[in-house]
């Protein structure tokens, strides 16, 4: 029996009193984010090595005894450890990523004025549909899901640009074991920038109405940029921009959900590519080689990408879909589908290709899609000898780097020359 994570996002609508202890809470988790990154940094400076969570999390219990600090001690001490646990795990993604040889994005400063308040509570949370039980301040008003019947893991509170509070409430549903026979199998190519396409032939593009929301958003943040800065217009046109990127998120949430219950209702068995980190997605500067100066619109489909992989893990499971998860540095697409002969090179922006060996003309998405789902599909033939649970999402296969009829050797001479 499998676990699947779910998310429910839920708005808040707390009283003046209670509006105030979730700002204190989010001062909290603000004040200790900084004072435990303060620490980090200059127990680095000092020793070279890294002060560990729990070591922090022993700091804080003296910390807070001083007389600057005593207004914490009236804060839910799971709210101060859930900072500790962010700055955690902000370190540990940051490390992950030099190792890969990412640019690493290591954690900053919280301030105030940059408006981002939230805080996470790692416990169970109670939702009946109306309310949210928050540790500390009880019942707060709540719209927007369904209520929850198993209990939560954690809880994250958050206030968005507009000023209204949200919670985003964790738990996990056991589920049935998905349907494994040999039934036909899509894969998905996702690329940042451009549509999604399918195995099968078909390309799905983002919603016509993101993209138009997007140049609304343009026009809105210019509108931002003409105004005097600190002037009450700066903070009536910050508010409209904060109103419509919320509005594009909703958008873009809303085509997600529905793109990927679509493919996990059609397709048995998923086969897609980690998305998000393949070298030109993580690099600025062939970004805006690839779209010009629309290396940020680049960016914003990337991570459309990556909450579209995700609600498709999430539903799959439940919809007795095997969505299988194949790692991003393989080089599905600039291998042959039909031969396996693998190119050194394939320029971003070429969409049409001549296969050298065997002469087939690829198109780029298709052909990688192709490769995606012949990975998947061998993979998956692989692991059910290995005698392993089938079903779950997982990422599988580690060790082995090849393509389907692709040599080993051919391979790693390609990517040595990329
Ligand atoms: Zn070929």
């Amino acid at each position: 029996m499998a676990n699947a994570h779910r998310i429910e996002r839920v708005r808040l609508y707390p009283t003046a009193a209670q509006r105030r202890q979730l700002e204190n809470y989010a001062g909290a988790h603000r004040w200790t984010w900084n004072w435990a990154l303060a620490a980090r940094e200059a127990h680095f400076a000092a020793h070279e090595t890294s002060l560990s969570y729990y070591e922090q999390n022993r700091a804080l219990t003296v910390r807070q005894q001083q007389p600057d600090t005593v207004w914490l001690t009236g804060i839910p001490r799971r709210v101060k450890v859930g900072a500790l646990r962010d700055l955690d795990k902000a370190y540990r993604a940051a490390f992950r990523r030099v190792q890969r040889g990412e640019r690493p994005g290591f954690p900053r400063f919280k301030a105030r004025k940059r408006g981002d308040a939230s805080f996470e509570i790692p416990a169970e949370t109670r939702f009946d549909g109306h309310r949210v039980k928050i540790p500390g301040i009880g019942w707060v008003r709540a719209r927007g899901g369904r209520a929850i019947a198993m209990s939560t893991t954690t809880a994250r509170y958050f206030r968005d640009g507009v000023g209204d509070w949200w919670a985003a409430l964790r738990y996990t549903v056991p589920l049935a074991d998905a349907d494994t026979s040999e039934v036909s199998a899509i894969g998905v190519h996702l690329e940042p920038g451009h549509a999604m396409t399918l195995s099968t032939g078909e390309t799905v593009n983002e919603s016509r109405y993101v993209s138009r929301s997007e140049r609304k958003l343009r026009c809105l943040k210019r509108a931002v940029r003409r105004t005097q800065p600190g002037s009450g217009n700066r903070r009536r046109a910050r508010r409209r921009f904060a109103r419509a990127t919320r509005h594009i998120a909703n958008q873009r949430r809303d085509w997600q959900h529905q793109v990927s219950r679509r493919l996990v209702d059609i397709h048995p068995r998923l086969v897609m590519q980690e998305p998000g980190t393949t070298a030109h997605a993580n690099d600025p500067e062939s970004q805006r080689a690839v779209w010009g100066g629309r290396a940020r619109r680049a960016r914003i489909s990337d991570a459309t990408w990556g909450g579209l992989t995700r609600l498709i893990r999430e539903k799959a499971v439940s919809a007795g879909c095997a969505a299988v998860m194949i790692p991003a540095e393989m080089p599905t697409d600039v291998t042959c589908c039909r031969c396996g002969h693998v190119r050194a090179t394939l320029p971003e922006l070429v969409n049409i290709w001549l296969c050298e060996q065997c002469g087939t003309l690829h198109e780029r998405g298709m052909n990688a899609a192709r490769n995606i789902l012949s990975v998947g599909v061998r993979e998956d033939a692989r692991s059910e000898r290995r005698r392993e649970a089938p079903g779950d999402a997982k990422r599988l296969w580690t060790h082995d780097k090849t393509l389907a009829g692709a040599g080993e050797e051919r391979l790693a001479s390609a990517s040595r020359k990329q």
